[in-house]
């Protein structure tokens, strides 16, 4: 009998990505997520059973392949989302093929998703962007739906293996832009030795359109952008 092929569904590619990670990068934004985050600017990822592109891992690591020699020390491969370890199988056999090739692999993760074969993927990752969306349980819960708990798990873990990880976190008025939160996330963050960057990411509301072409009610709708002094409160406070 033959193995069952594997299949990516893939929302989305983007060749020359330039703030998924460092350097030059191929992205692929894989369709699904098991978090509903109220300032998601990809609410046309969360099903994944509305991938546009349907492919095999072999198939997407030769669109990979050919952006090579655009990567050159820093860049490569980063798999984004959705949450791209919904799609345990294809995530661990693409990222083999771009090892045997010598291509740098960053995974962009909510880090809901932690168990065995997530370990397995990350003997082949090298880079970890890790989005903690916030250190309070409650707050978690009430912005994206689902516990912290796993998320805090898998970053002591990848504190235990020593991998390389970029923080993300993403600060909205009225909700995670909070000195007390910011600072509790800082003294998180400050006991795991192996963070590379922090990155602050503002809300935005650049996504909201697609609310409304998909039929989805806007929860945060009212709530502001994130100003500038507050973007540097929040990196001063996470980058003490
Ligand atoms: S984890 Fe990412 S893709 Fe999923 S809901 Fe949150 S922001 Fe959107």
């Amino acid at each position: 009998m033959n193995k069952k092929e594997i299949i990516g569904n893939i929302h989305s590619y983007e060749s020359f990505g330039t703030v998924d990670g460092p350097g030059i990068r191929f992205v692929v934004f894989l369709q699904g997520c098991p978090l509903r985050c109220k300032y998601c600017h990809n609410p046309d990822t969360w099903s994944i059973t509305d991938s546009k592109i349907q492919e095999s891992p072999r198939e997407v690591f030769e669109k990979v392949k050919r952006y090579k020699k655009y990567f050159g020390k820093k860049g490569g491969l980063t798999l984004t989302g959705g949450e791209p370890l919904l799609q345990l199988d294809f995530v661990l056999e693409l990222f083999k093929l771009c090892k045997e090739e010598n291509i740098h692999t960053a995974l962009d993760t909510s880090g809901y998703i932690f168990n065995n074969k997530v370990k397995k993927i990350l003997e082949y990752t090298d880079l970890i962007l890790l989005d903690i969306k916030s250190i309070d349980e409650e707050v978690y819960k009430s912005l994206t739906g689902v516990e912290l708990t796993n998320t805090l798990e898998f970053a002591q873990y990848l504190n235990k293996i020593n991998k390389k990880t970029w923080i993300r976190h993403v600060v909205v008025p009225e909700i995670t832009d909070n000195d007390n939160l910011l600072t509790r996330l800082s003294d998180y963050i400050s006991k795991l030795n192996n963070i590379e960057n922090i990155e602050v990411l503002p809300y935005h509301k650049l996504g909201v359109f697609k609310y409304k072409e998909l039929g989805l009610n806007y929860v945060l709708d009212g709530i502001e952008e994130l100003s500038k002094e507050r973007l540097e409160n929040a990196i001063n406070i996470l980058n003490r």
